[in-house]
């Protein structure tokens, strides 16, 4: 009786009952997003960014939410989960987070829109299950902070203000989002510094490195007309637009690891990025890339003795000596030669224009505030760093 009553229900949803029942198992394969709901609480993963998540009631206030990949293993250990609760007063929501791929890497982020903050979990069963405490009310919570598309076109708009340049659309995702771009400074200006993020979804505190650091280069654009006359910049803030929305662990809509597709370019993301420099006027090219991600720690990958004199001299100016500078941003630089066909951003601009390269990779749990200050910082040492590679 129960059964027959939710397939009813399910004809009746799709719409289907105009023309007699569509095949059964038509109407069970039809995608249903996870929400669940009891008398005190719900939960559910309905917004940008949310995670590819099923949730399973356990109790009135007691669910658990199954943190699983967007494709199949191997996959990148990055295990992203991101969702929404309504508890009633009347006490605390407890959630699980159960870990069907990886285990436990990344504190729970509270927000409820005024406030935020960084959660505690007990973690248990060899880390494959991460249990959460939360206050009734409204919140979201997840592995990072929510840094979605809104804020990009806020960052984006604001970046195209202050440095009086201009705002482009470099191509369309996978899912019909568009790449969007800045380019500040002088088109004709000779030497181009690209800057790139987001491959990774989670990795949102090489997100937050890339905001501060544009925010200093912006500023800079504006106030030093000599650097504007030599250096132009592109910045691609959101190189995967729908991994970030579908709230993905690694890959973009094609089941694809962006930072392996550098030199491939099998996917619309990185071919966007691509078309955009190969149509460059004669005469402009790269002198620099750097790509935001995040680790375990703070990090400078960059060439290892494949350097050139000046590519290693530009990295004595830039970032040496200074480890140990920012007390809340401590760093190590780590030398890696390419890997042949690995297809990584890096590698793909090192080879191709024979410049610096690095992945600016912050730690997940680095001090927020710390890698701010740490990012706007080194902007502000960049264009002295840059005379390096002229010389
Ligand atoms: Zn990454």
């Amino acid at each position: 009786m129960i059964v027959r009553h939710l397939l009813v229900g399910f004809v009746l949803a799709t719409g289907a009952c105009t023309s007699g029942a569509p095949p059964l198992r038509t109407v069970i394969a039809a995608p249903v997003e996870s929400a669940c709901s009891t008398p005190a609480a719900r939960l559910s993963f309905d917004f940008e960014g949310a995670s590819f998540s099923r949730c399973v009631i356990e109790g009135d206030r007691e669910f658990s939410v199954l943190v699983t990949p967007e494709h199949q293993l191997p996959i990148n250990p990055s295990p992203w989960y991101a969702f929404r609760y309504d508890a009633s007063e009347g006490g605390d929501l407890t959630v699980h987070l159960r870990y069907v791929v990886g285990e436990h890497r990344y504190a729970p982020s509270w927000s409820d829109g005024t406030s935020a903050r960084q959660l505690d979990v007990e973690v248990s069963d060899d880390r494959k299950i991460a249990t959460v405490v939360l206050p009734a009310g409204q919140a979201t919570v997840s592995a990072q902070e929510i840094f979605d598309d809104a804020q990009y076109r806020k960052a984006m708009a604001r970046w195209a203000k202050a440095s009086r340049g201009k705002l482009l659309t470099l191509g369309q995702s996978h899912g019909g989002r568009g790449i969007g771009a800045v380019r500040m400074g002088r088109t004709n200006a000779l030497r181009l510094v690209v800057l790139i993020g987001r491959q990774h979804p989670p990795e949102v505190t090489g997100a937050i490195a890339m905001e501060a650091f544009v925010d200093r280069i912006a500023e800079m654009m504006a106030g030093d007309p000599q650097f504007t006359d030599e250096y132009q910049f592109l910045i691609v803030p959101q190189v995967n637009p729908d991994g970030v929305a579908h709230g993905n662990w690694r890959a973009n809509l094609g089941g694809t690891d962006l930072n392996r597709d550098w030199g491939n370019f099998s996917q619309p993301e990185t071919q966007a990025v691509r078309d955009w420099l190969d149509a460059l006027p004669e005469g402009v090219r790269p002198v620099l890339m750097l790509d935001f991600h995040s680790t375990f720690r703070n990090l400078f990958y960059v060439q290892g003795d494949e350097a050139s004199e000046q590519e290693k001299q530009f990295l004595a100016a830039w970032l040496g000596g200074k480890e140990a500078a920012f007390p809340a941003y401590p760093f190590t630089i780590e030398r890696r030669n390419a890997n042949p066909g690995s297809g990584t951003t890096k590698n793909w601009f090192h080879q191709t224009y024979a410049i610096p390269a690095y992945t600016y990779e912050a730690a997940d749990d680095a001090d927020r505030a710390g890698t701010r200050e740490a990012a706007r910082a080194l902007a502000t040492a960049l264009p002295e760093a840059l005379e390096a590679l002229n010389r």
